[in-house]
């Protein structure tokens, strides 16, 4: 066994089919009274269902969630902690609501209970970014780390089957670049291993039948692990080159993810060949970066950053941005390399 460290994070996790009815018990666990119920305007429904729960003379609603966290919807939501003297945050939905979620505690150091909705796994790490003049700052900060997570799987039984494969295939790349992270262990290992291997079943069954509840259940539990992972290692190439391209063409950001996972595993097999096999065991193939790709394809998820609406003149600059600021990865990272491997992207090619 190598040398490690393993640096655990403290939430309280509730698993399961209609968990959703412990809320108010879990609420006050956390001490929280008056409670911001958090949501995407989409989601408001959601919130007043929340809202009930708790009783509907304590808490207070705010849908105005949106991609990205802006800092001007932060500063909007914190008039409303302030005017209503809220003690906690509830947020139900994906994760732009967590998000928003983590930019008041950044600013408040609230407690937060999260319901989410979707696999993006924001719930399960100290991460935020935020985003101010068009441009997405990321930091890390134990203040944003959620108390309580409740992951109810009826929830996402309603997430529409395109959201369900993207947000699927974001939280495969957070264990993708888990496993061949600098401060990997053996313990993110295994739950990369497994979060990824729950996914990869569960995802082409949902999109057959969005409402069958044991594929939903494998999904939110290997989300559950994937976020898991994002929150407790480093990433690398593979979130960089999204992170650059979503804030330099404002791309969707699942979609970005979906696309460019195959072709960074493929960038990175060969330097980081244990991850690779690992990869290949949870997905039951040969060819760690191809099993991504056929996969992607057979869950109906974009192939390319040209269906996703990036400017393919811009290939370029976006390969001098990704490589401006130095980060760990297995491979070296060069411009000429990246730009290959968007060129191969923005196409949607493949090969072995
Ligand atoms: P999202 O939260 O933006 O959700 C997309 C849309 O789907 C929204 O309109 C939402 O209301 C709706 N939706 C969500 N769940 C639904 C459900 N069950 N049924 C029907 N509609 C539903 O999308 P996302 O992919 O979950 O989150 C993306 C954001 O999360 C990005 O800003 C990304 O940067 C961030 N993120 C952060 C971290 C982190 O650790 N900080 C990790 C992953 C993602």
């Amino acid at each position: 066994m190598k040398d490690f460290v393993y640096n655990g994070l403290a939430t309280r996790v509730i698993f399961g089919t209609d968990t959703l009815k412990q809320l108010a018990d879990e609420v006050k666990r956390l001490g929280i009274s008056r409670p911001l119920v958090l949501s995407t305007p989409h989601q408001n429904s959601e919130a007043e269902r929340v809202a009930d729960l708790i009783g509907r003379e304590a808490a207070v609603i705010f849908s105005g969630a949106v991609m990205h966290t802006p800092v001007e919807v932060t500063q909007e939501a914190m008039k409303v902690v302030e005017k209503t003297g809220a003690d906690g945050l509830i947020a139900i939905g994906g994760g732009s609501t967590t998000g928003l979620s983590k930019a008041i505690a950044l600013r408040t150091d609230l407690p937060q209970l999260i319901v989410p909705t979707t696999y993006a796994g924001s719930e399960m790490t100290p991460i935020l970014g935020q985003t101010e003049d068009g441009r997405k700052v990321t930091l890390r900060d134990m203040r944003v780390l959620p108390e309580t997570v409740i992951y109810d799987v009826s929830l996402t039984l309603e997430l529409p089957v395109h959201l369900s494969a993207v947000s699927g295939l974001n939280a495969i790349a957070h264990a993708v670049e888990a496993l061949y992270a600098r401060d990997r262990n053996p313990v993110t290992n295994l739950m990369a291993e497994d979060g990824i291997r729950a996914l990869a079943r569960a995802l082409p069954q949902i999109v057959r039948n969005s409402l069958n509840v044991e594929a939903r259940s494998d999904a939110l539990y290997g989300a559950w692990l994937c976020g898991i992972c994002l929150g407790c290692v480093g990433m690398a190439l593979h979130h960089k080159l999204c992170h650059t391209l979503g804030g330099m063409f404002d791309l969707p950001h699942a979609e970005t993810h979906s696309v460019i996972l195959p072709y960074a595993m493929r960038y990175n097999m060969k330097a980081a060949p244990e991850a690779a096999e690992k990869v290949a065991r949870a997905l039951s193939v040969d060819n760690a970066a191809t099993g991504l790709r056929n996969l992607t394809r057979e869950i109906g998820a974009p192939l390319s950053l040209a269906a996703i609406g990036m400017p393919g003149e811009r290939i370029g600059e976006a390969a001098v941005q990704a490589v401006s600021n130095p980060y760990w990865n297995p491979a070296p990272v060069t411009e000429p390399a990246i730009r290959a491997l968007l060129t191969d992207a923005f196409d949607g090619g493949w090969r072995d």
